[in-house]
């Protein structure tokens, strides 16, 4: 059962995971970490967030990554990263990596820039046609974005895009999210950024947030002495639920805190 987590309480799922042995803390960046906005790379993470992302990196045993269906190159733009940050960062749903101290560590990719490029020159067309829809380039394929669009127009857009790439692309993988429809060559999901992460730190505990269909993904694979944290409403896995990203940095404040203190 998912329960609804309130800032300024306590809760045993939280002390447990603080006091695992060595942590991950890996959280989705859209709608998790940032509130949505209406053009893509100008979302940023909510600064009292980025201060327990700070806090958190900065103890010992403990690792933050952002964990994203974003591409790496715009996910390094919007988590501000640099090159020598403690912030793991896991893009593409987990297909592309950027480890502290090592850098981008992206496994051997399938060579399908080619029919990459058919599926963009023929997914521009459409989304051009329709107020208020973003097209996202992608490494790996493409994101139609419909936040600024009508519902209507959202229904007319991905149904076109749908039976586009029905009839010429049917092997790509389809992710559907909030107000977002991806197509992508890769089978990665989140849930391999969970097995990819548990094993680069040895974690013996992993908190996730995230906020989407695809962050379940993760949230399926999370096991005894993890911790999934839903973000909004929406089926989920999660043992707890928060009402928005505002509320993500007070439940790390509170994990920062017991952490903190167990290690002093
Ligand atoms: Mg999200």
């Amino acid at each position: 059962m998912t329960r609804t987590w309130t800032p300024g309480t306590s809760d045993a799922a939280l002390t447990a995971i603080a006091r695992t042995p060595r942590l991950v803390v890996a959280l989705d960046f859209d709608g998790t970490a940032s509130p949505f906005v209406l053009e893509p790379m100008s979302a940023r993470a909510l600064p009292e967030i980025v201060a327990q992302v700070e806090r958190l990196s900065a103890l010992p045993d403990t690792v933050v990554a952002y964990v994203s269906g974003r591409s790496m190159d715009d996910l390094r733009v919007i988590t501000e990263h640099h090159d020598d940050s403690p912030v793991v960062l896991a893009g593409s749903h987990g297909a592309q990596y950027w480890y502290p101290g090592i850098g981008l560590t992206e496994p051997v990719a399938e060579a399908r820039d080619a029919e990459r490029d058919d599926l963009w020159a023929a997914v521009r067309p459409i989304v051009a046609k329709y107020d208020g829809v973003e097209f996202e380039p992608k490494t790996y394929g493409v994101g139609v974005h419909t936040r600024g669009a009508a519902p209507e127009v959202e229904e007319a857009v991905f149904a076109e895009v749908d039976a586009l790439v029905a009839e010429r692309f049917p092997q790509w993988r389809r992710r559907p999210g909030h107000h977002v429809l991806e197509f992508s060559s890769r089978a990665e999901g989140k849930d391999a950024a969970m097995v990819a992460l548990r094993a680069q730190f040895d974690a013996t505990g992993i908190l996730f947030a995230g906020d989407d269909v695809t962050d379940e993904d993760a949230m399926g694979v999370l096991g005894e002495g993890d911790l999934g944290v839903r973000v909004g409403e929406g089926a989920t896995s999660a043992i707890l639920r928060v009402g928005s990203p505002q509320e993500i940095a007070p439940l790390l404040s509170v994990v920062a805190d017991i952490r903190g203190a167990a290690r002093e």
